[in-house]
């Protein structure tokens, strides 16, 4: 079949290299001028680490990741108030662990396609027709073309899904946070292997040094208001330095520092909850359908995951999308459930509200260090209960 998956992030690159080993003739389709570079830095294990090991990712995942070896919380002049050796997340997972920048994943995933799929970069859908036999589908730049199935992969503010499926507000579910994220080059100081994490009640800044003297950052509070973000990088920075105004360790430093930062992604905590996943030869795939937010830390990892058996199942249906797409919601549904619940609890957590509860996060964070504290907090979220077919 001929197969327009929209968008090149994780979960699109993925449901192509697998539609094509199928046998199927897939395109990409990608609104950015080429794959996205920079951005955040994403933690890799459970499932996920199947499938890439299916997809012979593993040996470059983990030359291009890094293996952080500890979580460190400080105070307003950088001394260390909680945290733990972060080496207790790839012993529970069994050394199937890493931590990546989610483009170098991106590339990682796109490269293995070899060439193999037609990519469209620089273009977008902007109107979708189908009937029982084929899908029509209007680019902005580049016409009309007809495809037998369209597979949204386009991310938590799918276009894909506002036309085939409805206005965002009906899927959307905002977590209370928002999140700003940036790299900048030659920023002092650095601490190899770190992740450093600074909180005030309400607000949260971390810092991971990368190679080729790159740095990153992320900044997340919590925003009740829910106000429109700005587009403009000059309006995003002051946003920042306004809520980060009255804070302390580096973060009016780091701001500062983004002046120079190629990209500055600032988005909502939110994640998508759907009925359903398909509508006629229409289906959506990784955020675009189920997104589980930032909190849950496993957002590629599902991506991989729905592509991997969205694939799986309409090679095992013989290309009929209506028993494929059923099949595909029936192994993935009740696991995305899981983990969308999870987040939403942990929500509270993540960025600590009051003082007290910051003590209690730091306070039992400084426990990690003992094994049998470490197993009970995280060892579940670790392990992925879910069986993914090999789908032949
Ligand atoms: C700060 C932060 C930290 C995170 N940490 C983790 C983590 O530790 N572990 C983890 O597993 N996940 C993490 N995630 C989540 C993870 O990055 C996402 O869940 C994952 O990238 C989803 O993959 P996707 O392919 O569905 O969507 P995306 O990666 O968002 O890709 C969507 C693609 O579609 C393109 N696109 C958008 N609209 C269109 C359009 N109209 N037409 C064509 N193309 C379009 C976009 O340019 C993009 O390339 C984190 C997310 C954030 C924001």
């Amino acid at each position: 079949m001929n197969i327009l998956v929209v968008g090149a992030g994780i979960a699109g690159p993925t449901l192509a290299y697998w539609l094509a080993h199928h046998g199927h003739r897939p395109t990409l389709l990608e609104r950015a001028p080429a794959l996205r570079r920079g951005g955040y830095v994403v933690d890799f294990w459970g499932a996920a680490f199947d499938i890439a090991e299916r997809m012979q990712l593993v040996p470059r995942l983990m030359r291009e990741g890094y293996l952080v070896r500890e979580v460190r919380f400080v105070n307003d002049r950088g001394g260390r108030v909680g945290g733990f050796d972060a080496s207790v997340f790839g012993r529970i997972a069994g050394g199937r662990y890493v931590s990546i920048p989610r483009s170098a994943l991106s590339a990682a995933i796109y490269d293995r396609l070899d060439g193999g799929c037609e990519t469209i970069f620089g273009d977008h859908v902007v109107a979708i027709d189908q009937d029982e036999r084929a899908v029509r589908v209007d680019l902005a730049h580049g016409g009309t073309r007809g495809f037998d199935l369209v597979i949204g992969a386009d991310g938590l503010h799918s276009e894909v899904r506002s036309l085939v499926f409805g206005k965002p507000e009906r899927f959307e579910r905002y977590l209370g946070h928002r999140v700003a994220v940036f790299q900048v080059k030659g920023y002092r100081p650095r601490n190899d292997d770190t992740y450093l994490m600074y909180s005030t009640p309400g607000l949260q800044a971390g810092r991971l040094s990368l190679r080729n003297d790159e740095t990153m950052f992320v900044f997340i509070w919590r925003d009740e208001t829910r106000a429109p973000l700005p587009h403009d990088r000059a309006s995003q920075r002051a946003l920042l330095a306004d809520r980060f105004a009255n804070t302390g360790w580096e973060c009016r430093h780091a701001i500062e520092a983004s002046a120079t930062a190629t990209d500055l992604y600032l988005d909502d905590v939110s994640q998508i909850w759907m009925d359903r996943w398909s509508r006629g030869r229409v289906a959506l795939v990784g955020d675009a359908a189920y997104c589980v937010s930032l909190v849950a830390g496993q957002g590629s990892a599902l991506a991989m995951v729905g592509a991997t058996v969205l694939a799986g199942e309409l090679h095992a249906a013989d290309g009929d999308p209506e028993r494929a797409f059923a099949a595909y919601e029936g192994r993935l549904r009740e696991f995305v459930r899981g983990k969308q619940i999870g987040a939403e609890r942990f929500a509270e957590w993540f960025v600590p509200p009051t003082p007290f509860r910051l003590a209690v996060r730091n306070a039992m964070t400084r426990m990690f260090s003992i094994p049998y504290v470490a197993e009970r907090a995280i060892g579940a979220e670790l392990r992925d209960v879910i069986a993914i077919p090999t789908y032949r």
